[in-house]
């Protein structure tokens, strides 16, 4: 009796669907998670051993796992949000954006609609509260006369909360609304967890104020690179500019930045917005 070890190389594949508001399923693409190598001993050599492969190893391919982001028919059908959607989804930041955020598929699913906030009928889009298991991005149909970079910036910027909230998710044992739980028992859940950042900012902004004050700090650059990768035409001021958009109201940018930095932005801004198109399709 002998033993015979080899090395085997499994290459790890993810799949990526969409599913629309039909039910239908669309298959988008595969994604390469990398590889690993195991070593795999027999005390007998494998039947057949002495035959002709002769190679040092073997590999197999494994598909690890489905993904489904929800395509709601307002999003799909909306000629502006679908012709965003499909151009940034080229993009790698936005790639790797919804590939963390869909890392534990129990969590949460990631859906896009279309419609006006009740509670916030004048944003450009907003970000809903995990529930159900959904982590919904509702984006306002009357706020599309913008550029499409302008849409894609608010959809990296939306996707960056949800990705807040996915992490919020995962802290969670039961996946239950949010919206029932006492602050005390958050606290407890992000005490507990892995995401020290998030419950710095939370213990200081509150629920409602520690997405964007964590955002404005740390995920500015993200916001550029996939604004960047969207439309690389324009300077970086333009980009840094941008990245500001909805982050104003927070301590980086009232506090952090001088006055002459807050005015080179909002004049690349301004700059920005007077010579860039304002139709979306
Ligand atoms: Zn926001």
């Amino acid at each position: 009796m002998s033993v015979d070890c080899y090395t085997e190389v499994v290459h790890h594949y993810t799949d990526w669907y969409q599913e629309y508001s039909d039910g239908t399923v669309a298959y988008i693409y595969t994604e390469y998670n990398g590889s690993t190598e195991t070593q795999v001993c027999y005390d007998d050599p494998p039947t057949g051993s002495g035959g002709g492969g002769g190679g040092s190893g073997s590999t197999y391919d494994e598909y690890v796992g489905k993904r489904l982001i929800l395509i709601d028919s307002t999003f799909k059908n909306n000629p502006c949000l679908d012709s965003v959607y499909q151009q940034a989804g080229q993009a790698i930041t936005f790639k790797n954006i919804l590939q963390n955020f869909d890392e534990e598929f129990s969590v949460a699913h990631l859906k896009l609609s279309a419609g006006v906030s009740q509670t916030n009928p004048g944003a450009n889009a907003v970000t809903l509260a995990p529930k159900d298991y959904i982590i919904e991005i509702m984006f306002n149909p009357n706020k599309l006369n913008r550029s499409k970079l302008e849409i894609a910036r608010t959809l990296i910027h939306e996707l960056i909360h949800a990705e807040m909230w996915r992490k919020v998710m995962s802290l969670l044992d039961n996946g239950a609304n949010l919206d029932g739980l006492k602050k005390s028992e958050w606290t407890q859940k992000l005490s507990n967890g892995d995401y020290p950042g998030i419950f710095d900012y939370y213990t200081r902004f509150g629920v409602n104020g520690f997405q964007h004050e964590s955002m404005a700090a740390h995920y500015r650059g993200i916001i550029e690179n996939a604004i960047k990768e969207f439309d690389s035409s324009l300077n970086n001021q333009t980009y840094e500019a941008l990245a500001w958009v909805g982050l104003t109201n927070t301590r980086s940018w009232t506090t952090n930045l001088t006055q002459a930095q807050r005015t080179y932005y909002t004049n690349a801004l301004t700059n920005y917005r007077n010579n860039a198109s304002t139709n979306c399709n």
